[in-house]
């Protein structure tokens, strides 16, 4: 089967300010445009048949050895920008809820200092990649980052809330401010998403 690129569950422009038109468009039509397309052109070339990305992810051992990077890098950048644009909304819709709020609280001081140390992480990480909140095997609380489109499934995690700090997913608007983007982010997290995810994985 062919993965096609998800609709956003909003407008390119309903994130704004924190979010440009410009920069969801682009990020949206053309980068995960190109995941999803070079991702089709390997399993087609590789005659590899697949039901998820979520099963080749979490599979990569079974992935043929030729194709396996660019299963790593077009089957994870799919998978991660399909989870990213599920976790952002219009702002009007970003308050954690009392169950998040005490899930998160079990691992930090506050539901402020998990966003503080999230932050961190993501203001850290070198080079292009991703910062994570996953669950674990032991299904503690954990912030992790991976590079360039390592998927959390890959490495064992459930992947419960992410931001991009490529440089593509903020550059037009903040250019090398990657600090500004992530305090922006906080404004267009979608936490009954987050919330639905969390009790998800907690529940397998
Ligand atoms: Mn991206």
């Amino acid at each position: 089967m062919a993965f096609t690129l998800p609709t956003l569950p909003f407008a390119y422009d309903a994130l704004e300010p924190w979010y440009d038109e410009a920069t969801v468009r682009v990020h949206h039509s053309k980068h995960h445009q190109a995941y999803t397309d070079n991702l089709n052109k390997a399993l087609e070339e590789g005659k590899v048949e697949t039901t998820s990305v979520e099963s080749l992810l979490k599979n990569l051992d079974s992935v043929p050895m030729a194709l396996r990077t660019r299963v790593i890098n077009h089957g994870g950048g799919y998978f991660n920008h399909n989870f990213f644009w599920e976790n952002l909304s219009p702002a009007e819709k970003t308050t954690p809820s009392a169950f998040l709020k005490a899930e998160i609280e079990k691992y930090w001081p506050s539901f402020d200092a998990f966003k503080e140390a999230f932050s961190a992480k993501a203001l850290a990480h070198f080079g292009s990649g991703w910062v994570f909140l996953v669950l674990t095997k032991e299904k503690t609380l954990e912030i992790i980052d991976t590079h360039d489109q390592i998927c959390p499934l890959s490495l064992g995690y459930e992947p419960i809330m992410t931001i991009d700090v490529w440089e593509h997913a903020y550059y037009l608007k903040y250019q090398n401010r990657r600090a500004e983007w992530i305090s922006a982010f906080w404004n267009i997290v979608n936490y009954e998403c987050v919330e639905k995810r969390l009790k998800n994985a907690l529940s397998k």
